[in-house]
């Protein structure tokens, strides 16, 4: 089977952020069986911890994010053989974590105990707080991001668990 090759398009938010948006894999997920997103050596690179990069070195263009928030394995590989746990990687996955030191946002280092912050303090329109925090600088989300892509989607999906309705803020400008 000839496997697709990767390539990432552009966001195409209207701020012109140069995070990437994600591509489906060619296969699923062997433990759980969804299909996951592909992610770049790029994001490979800077996730691995050292010894695992190491072990895996001439795979890293191979590799698939499960997106599946039950399933333990951060990424696995093309051919399946290769599966990796968040214990191999460097960032606490956000869809897979319930740690509160887990990110939310990865490049404005925001987590998920800022956001019970807000809560327990009865701040108001969070939604547009998180916005403003998320554009708030460069961002770097290929690198940052074990997903390889910006965090707005995972953010919305967190928010909206604990039962808190996403607006868009017309006022910041977050990125995707
Ligand atoms: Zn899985």
């Amino acid at each position: 089977m000839i496997l697709k090759k990767f390539s990432t398009s552009s966001c195409d938010c209207s701020q012109g952020c140069d995070c990437a948006t994600s591509q489906d894999a060619s296969a699923s997920c062997p433990v759980c069986g969804e299909l996951g997103k592909k992610v770049s050596a790029h994001t490979i690179k800077s996730q691995l911890k050292k010894e695992t990069l190491q072990y895996y070195a001439s795979h890293i263009d191979n590799f698939n994010f499960c997106n599946n928030p039950k399933c333990k394995f951060v990424y696995y590989d093309d051919s399946k053989s290769i599966l990796i746990t968040q214990d191999e990687i460097k960032s606490k996955v956000t869809i897979k974590n319930d740690d509160p030191t887990t990110p939310l946002c990865y490049c404005q280092k925001l987590l998920k105990k800022d956001f019970f912050a807000m809560l327990e303090a009865g701040e108001q329109n969070i939604s547009a707080k998180l916005q403003e925090i998320i554009a708030s600088g460069k961002s770097f989300c290929e690198k940052s991001n074990p997903k390889g892509v910006c965090c707005t989607e995972d953010i919305k999906a967190f928010v909206a668990s604990h039962g808190l309705i996403w607006e868009n803020s017309s006022t910041s400008n977050s990125c995707c």
